[in-house]
């Protein structure tokens, strides 16, 4: 059991007085009769795992839910009249709270900490059965401000489980009392070292400071493993202090190994911290430290130099999450110590996005109860680029446009947009929030804007919206704003729309211009075949076998002049254009989301090209278009988007001259 007691002083900014003030109980989500158990709808399948079922239709052991002893105006020391509505709890105030004036208050509380085996949770705590040790990763463990703004008033829309955390940024004086042989880590910086840490530890943690080039254990694997059998029945209170941090987060074990080292950041050099007990080696000893340094270099440089002192990195089984200055990571070795290239995989991954969510939403503080992908999706995008950065040989498919293609292939019905809030996302929650967004910006990156227009402007949100609390029209203003790219387009199909990108090449005509003079008549015929019949005359355009079709550039008709004297010569432009090869493609928007246009040109002398088409192409027409290229050398084939860029679910119509599609069935015949 958790027991505590705080005291708030709340400081009223607004522009009108507030009479009463709402706080979020987030434990109420495991309190009996909550609202997410009520409103579950679930199914019974063939085989379903024990602790699922469990979970999911609520028949745990487990009693979970606040326990609110008391709330009082901490001046007067009267109670204070509060209601609680499941996750959220109204406190009236003795009189209205006036613009620029500020109220404390206090209230005392407890509740059961969850294992996490039984009911899962972005906290609660791991028993290890073979030496009876806890470790505990604490996070909504305490009653907690909702924010109050110009947008929404109060956020008090209910914490159902998906929709994470709306908060308001404050600063945190917190004492933290455990057993005196655990190690604890917490949001913020630890503030008196000297009654919780042994002499040497406490020289070893100042080393770390100023050790750049590796980790340095402040609490070895030896002497953790020591601590694991001696339980100690003293306490210690550890106190911890951050300042401007939304949220405060952390984790207690007499299991953990402690390393540390720092990173320079502009002319700050942040602590980077790991814990973690004997299970997660040799790999934690090996990758969390550094995966941190990687992530705050990595981040800083594309966003805000990390402003916060330190960055934990805490191993913590089946989950990842994260708070500020510290996150909660997976990724355990086999019992023998071994992993595999997958395990690795994952862990890195987890520790790079975890310790990114510091500047999404920690610092960037969006609204996640509303907007999953305003901090997922951001985040998610910055771990891949992190990874391709630092970890190339790692997958980098997460977040990419070519991993979202199964998902916008998928059936439309069943999907909804990003813009649809968290807890209503259903089958969509984790592409919308996290993969599809990241590919969007990875897309915007890449192939709309360009990496330095992109960097440039993505740069200027982070540093407009830091210690504030965007929306997104704030993310999509910014991006135009900083870069002269009109995106409204972008905006509207990537993020409000379940269309997909697939454009299907319909036709592809190879022209010369016929130089000599022809009679009227024979021209005629040739200049409708070429041009008119596209249509009807598909089937004898299906390669370039038949050879060029001939075109005439006629002489500029007078009447095309007017009043200007001055004339073209079209002789000239005929020589000019004499003996190119001229091509009329037809491209089809089959997807419906507007995209840039891609084309690789593949050309008779074995040559390749690629020419890149701004989506403003579809500004006319957004189903069809023609659009006529000239070249030098001669044609064999195009293909749209050779290289998944812009994450087109259909790459098998990307192509001319068309490849017969082999069915699985017949491939399947053949073999
Ligand atoms: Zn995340």
């Amino acid at each position: 059991m958790l027991t505590g007691t705080e005291t708030i002083t709340y400081y009223n900014h607004a522009p009108e007085p507030l009479s009463f003030l709402w706080l979020q109980l987030d434990q109420n989500l495991y309190a009996k009769g909550n609202m997410t158990s009520r409103t579950a709808t679930t199914s019974i399948r063939d085989s379903v795992p024990a602790y699922l079922f469990a979970i999911r239709s609520d028949v745990t052991d487990y009693e979970g839910g606040y326990r609110i002893a008391s709330v009082k105006d901490a001046t007067t020391k009267k109670d204070l009249p509060f209601l609680i509505n499941y996750t959220m709890m109204r406190i009236d105030l003795p009189q209205p709270l006036k613009t620029g004036e500020k109220f404390t208050f206090s209230v005392d509380w407890s509740f059961n900490i969850n294992d996490r085996m039984i009911v899962d949770g972005r906290g609660g705590m791991e028993f290890f059965p073979e030496d009876g040790n806890y470790a505990y990763t604490l996070a909504q463990w305490f009653p907690r401000m909702c924010v109050f703004d110009d947008y929404e008033g109060w956020q008090n829309k209910q914490f159902l489980g998906k929709g994470e955390f709306a908060l308001t940024f404050g600063n945190y004086r917190v004492r933290i009392t455990v057993p005196s042989d655990h190690i604890v880590g917490a949001t913020g910086w630890l503030q008196n070292p000297k009654e919780v840490l042994s002499r040497e530890q406490t020289e070893r943690f100042e080393k770390a400071r100023t050790t750049f080039d590796q980790p340095v254990f402040i609490v070895t694997e030896e002497e953790a493993r020591k601590k694991e059998k001696e339980h100690s029945a003293k306490k210690n209170t550890w106190e911890f202090y951050a300042e401007n941090v939304r949220d405060f987060a952390f984790t207690t074990s007499r299991k953990y190994i402690w390393d540390a080292m720092a990173v320079k950041i502009g002319d700050k050099t942040p602590l980077a911290q790991s814990l973690y007990p004997k299970e997660g080696n040799p790999l934690w000893s090996r990758e969390s430290t550094k995966a941190i340094k990687n992530t705050l270099e990595v981040y800083s440089a594309r966003t805000i130099d990390y402003p916060y002192p330190t960055a934990y990195s805490v191993h913590s089984a089946r989950q990842g999450m994260e708070y500020p200055m510290i996150c909660f990571n997976y990724g355990r070795p086999a019992k023998d110590g071994t992993y595999s290239d997958r395990v690795l995989d994952a862990m890195i991954s987890v520790v790079v996005h975890e310790v990114g969510h510091n500047f999404f939403p920690m610092i960037v503080n969006s609204d996640e109860r509303q907007w999953t992908w305003m901090d997922e999706g951001l985040n998610t995008f910055l771990e891949k680029e992190t990874k391709r950065e630092r970890y190339p040989a790692l997958d980098l498919i997460h977040g990419s446009p070519k991993g979202i293609v199964p998902f916008m292939k998928g059936d439309k019905s069943l999907m909804r947009p990003v813009m649809a809030s968290s807890d209503n996302q259903g089958k969509s929650f984790s592409p919308n929030g996290y993969t599809k967004p990241s590919a969007a910006l990875t897309v915007l990156r890449e192939t709309v804007m360009g990496p330095e227009l992109f960097d440039k402007a993505f740069k200027e949100y982070a540093q407009r919206w830091a210690f504030k609390h965007p929306n997104p029209g704030d993310f999509f203003r910014t991006m135009e704003d900083a870069s002269a790219v009109d995106l409204d387009w972008f905006w509207r199909g990537w993020f409000y729309t379940t269309d997909n990108v697939d454009v299907t090449v319909d036709e592809v005509k190879w022209y010369k211009v016929k130089t000599s003079q022809v009679d009227p008549e024979n021209k005629n015929v040739k200049v409708k075949q070429g041009d008119l019949k596209a249509k009807d005359s598909k089937n004898t355009h299906s390669d370039f076998s038949n050879g060029p079709q001939e075109f005439m550039l006629a002489n500029t008709p007078d009447n095309e002049y007017g009043e200007f004297k001055n004339r073209i010569d079209d002789n000239a432009v005929r020589q000019k254009l004499e003996g190119k090869n001229i091509y009329e493609v037809t491209l089809v928007n089959t997807g419906g989301l507007i995209t840039p246009v891609v084309i690789e040109w593949s050309y008779k002398d074995g040559s390749k090209e690629i020419e890149r088409i701004p989506a403003e192409v579809w500004r006319l027409d957004e189903v069809e278009i023609k659009k006529v290229f000239v070249k030098e050398k001669e044609v064999v084939g195009i293909v749209i988007d050779p290289h998944f860029e812009t994450a087109d679910v259909n790459p098998v119509d990307n192509v001319f001259p068309k490849r017969s599609a082999v069915s699985k069935f017949d491939r399947f015949k053949k073999n």
